[in-house]
């Protein structure tokens, strides 16, 4: 019995310490306000040098960065943070997510669970801009999931939409503005009312577009 117990012990898999977690959370902030730069080598040594700990939970923490969108492995060079997007990059990834977002969003109203609604939070209306992306990832995603298809859900967190569109700029007026878009969102969906929660996300999208455009050059 204790060996078969063992045995399932072994087999358990490593859940990231609670360091990991931590260095994940500082070196994520650094990369969304822009403190490493896009397309910046980020060397494990250097940051195991400055936080002051070992390799293990640097490599972890890249790793989990990684799967995030926001460093790729580089052949021979390590890890660097992903490239900022261009023009024709943000076009494609708007003219995506207006295909898709929009519909999301009136299946969401029309199916998602009750429990699953009460999640979507439209929050602070001056968070900082670390904490409005992480808010508006959760928001998306929690559509995205409410539209109840996976295919939907799992394309949209593959983009990593939000780690590219934070990373591009800042101005405290889109969070508040996005804020109050989300509540025209939210309120849509909570009337169960398709129509306008699909009109008033394709209202959101567009103008995050509009937002975003005049700073992304090429
Ligand atoms: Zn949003």
């Amino acid at each position: 019995m204790a060996s078969a117990l063992n045995e399932t012990a072994d087999r358990t898999i490593a859940r990231p310490s609670g360091l990991a977690e931590e260095v994940y959370r500082r070196v994520r902030a650094d990369i969304m306000s822009l403190k490493i730069p896009p397309d910046t080598r980020v060397s494990v040594d250097s940051l195991a040098r400055e936080l002051g700990v070992s390799q293990t939970p640097i490599r972890e923490a890249l790793s989990m960065l990684e799967a995030n969108g926001l460093v790729s492995k580089r052949h021979f060079a390590g890890y660097a943070t992903s490239p900022r997007m261009d023009r024709a990059q943000l076009d494609e990834l708007f003219e995506f997510r207006l295909l898709i977002e929009p519909h999301a969003a009136r299946k969401a109203a029309e199916a998602m669970a009750d429990t699953d609604m009460r999640q979507l939070a439209s929050g602070d209306t001056a968070p900082s801009h670390d904490a409005f992306a992480d808010m508006d990832t959760e928001f998306h995603r929690l559509i995205a999931q409410g539209a109840g298809n996976h295919l939907i859900a799992d394309s949209l967190a593959r983009l990593h939409i939000h780690v590219h569109i934070f990373r591009s700029c800042f101005r405290s007026e889109i969070t508040e503005e996005a804020v109050h878009e989300h509540d025209a969102i939210i309120a849509a969906i909570h009337a169960r009312d398709g129509d306008k929660a699909e009109a008033a996300m394709r209202r959101h999208i567009e103008r995050s577009y509009g937002r975003l455009r005049d700073f992304i050059k090429d």
